[in-house]
């Protein structure tokens, strides 16, 4: 990058001229029109035990005027009432997008309705993510694309590589930010733009600017949302611990009709127990990096 931008003081913000082939471009292809896309997400769900069309859930997926221009899935009654908004565009990105609000969709659906109204949600913010962000991978992990769209074994193995390389940075940034935070809140007097960039330095291998900004700011967690960047790094952690251990009882999760009777299991009591025994109750562990660390020993 020194060579490309002739000078030995990189800024930040030639970082994000970085230009990389993102295989997920050649994939985008083979999702020609709305109804792949829409069909793509409801047959692998259907190929798990969950048939979407037949669930009480209502779908507004496509962009229109005046309308939010965000993705959620919102449990309005339990096992009654979900609905899904979403702005999808026919392409890869767009499926993970559904697949992961269908995750919440599936779990809000699964909660008993016989427990108490107040446990009635899913076990915790993380939780929910936790099952999200499981959902919206496995079309790369279980090569549905391949096996559905016909894309080529080489971009199968291609996707899930990026996937890798973005997993890793986002650990990288996620752990910079959780550092940052915790370090803010335990001796706010000290000089926080420096502690920023140190860190910013340190895990992501970022050199500071001469002049130093409050860049941190940029966050909108840290004003408004306060100790909730680790949230995003505990659902990551916790999606791979809770695919590893149903992988090891089911073998895979798409294509059999066991998963939704097993991801019942963690459903079904909500948030009657903590997170963290909710998670141990259905991995049998508590909560741990074992999972995380084997998907980059692959
Ligand atoms: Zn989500």
């Amino acid at each position: 990058m020194q060579k490309v931008f002739n000078t030995n003081h990189l800024e930040p913000w030639h970082y994000s001229y970085v230009l990389e082939e993102n295989p997920f471009k050649q994939a985008d292809e083979f999702i020609k029109d709305d109804k792949i896309l829409v069909n793509t997400a409801k047959e692998m769900y259907k190929s798990m035990g969950w048939d979407i069309d037949n669930l009480p859930v209502t779908l507004d997926l496509f962009p229109k005027e005046n309308k939010n221009s965000h993705a959620f899935s919102c449990g309005i009654d339990t096992n009654k009432d979900v609905r899904v908004l979403a702005n999808l565009k026919n392409d890869t990105y767009s499926l993970e997008v559904l697949c992961h609000e269908l995750g919440h969709t599936v779990y809000d659906l699964g909660i008993s309705p016989k427990l108490p109204y107040l446990n009635r949600e899913p076990a915790s913010y993380a939780m929910t993510e936790a099952v999200a962000k499981m959902m919206q991978t496995l079309y790369i992990k279980e090569n549905l694309l391949q096996e559905k769209l016909g894309i080529s074994k080489d971009l199968a193995k291609q996707l899930k590589q990026y996937n890798l390389t973005n997993k890793a940075n986002f650990i990288q940034r996620f752990v910079f930010l959780f550092k940052f935070e915790k370090a803010l809140y335990e001796n706010p007097n000290q000089n926080i733009k420096k502690l920023w960039y140190d860190l910013s330095e340190k895990y992501e291998g970022i050199k500071s600017p001469q002049k130093q900004h409050n860049e941190w700011c940029n966050i909108p967690h840290f004003l408004s949302h306060p100790a909730y960047c680790q949230n995003y790094l505990r659902a990551d952690i916790m999606a791979e611990q809770l695919y590893l251990s149903s992988v090891k009882k089911l073998g895979q999760l798409t294509n059999n009709q066991n998963t939704a009777k097993h991801l019942q299991k963690l459903f079904k009591t909500g948030s009657l127990y903590p997170e963290a025994e909710t998670l141990q109750r259905f991995t049998g562990k508590p909560l741990n990096v074992e999972a995380y660390e084997d998907i980059f020993k692959k």
